[in-house]
C-alpha cells in the first residue's frame, strides 16, 4: 500500500476544506435522514443516515437516534440526555446539586 503525501501548503489547505464541507454536509444529511426529511421510508432513512454518519463520519447512527428523539422532545431540559454530560451542568438546579469535580 502506498501513503500519498502532499507537501504544498496550498493543497494541503484545499484538502482539509474539502475535507471539512464533507463532513458538515454529512452530518446535515445523516440529521435530516434522520427527522425523514430525506425520505419517508424508514429502511431508506435508515440506509441513508448510516451511511452519512457512520460510513463518512465514523459515527454511531443508532447512538445517534437513541438520544437525539428525547433531545428534541425536551430540548435543553432535565430530560435532555444531551445536556447530562457528568462535567458541566447546563441548569441552575444541577449546578447547585453538582459533587466532585463538576461541582468545583
Ligand atoms: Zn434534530
Amino acid at each position: 500500500m502506498r501513503l500519498i503525501v502532499v507537501n504544498d501548503l496550498r493543497l494541503q489547505l484545499v484538502a482539509i476544506t474539502l475535507a471539512v464541507y464533507a463532513g458538515v454536509q454529512s452530518s446535515a444529511i445523516a440529521h435530516e435522514a434522520g427527522h425523514g426529511a430525506v425520505t419517508r421510508n424508514s429502511l431508506w432513512k435508515s440506509w441513508v443516515g448510516r451511511f452519512f454518519m457512520s460510513f463518512v463520519m465514523g459515527a454511531s447512527y443508532s447512538a445517534w437516534t437513541e438520544r437525539h428523539g428525547p433531545h428534541h422532545r425536551h430540548p435543553n431540559s432535565r430530560k435532555d440526555p444531551n445536556v447530562h454530560s457528568g462535567l458541566f451542568s447546563f441548569n441552575e438546579i444541577d449546578a447547585v446539586a453538582a459533587k466532585g469535580l463538576a461541582g468545583w
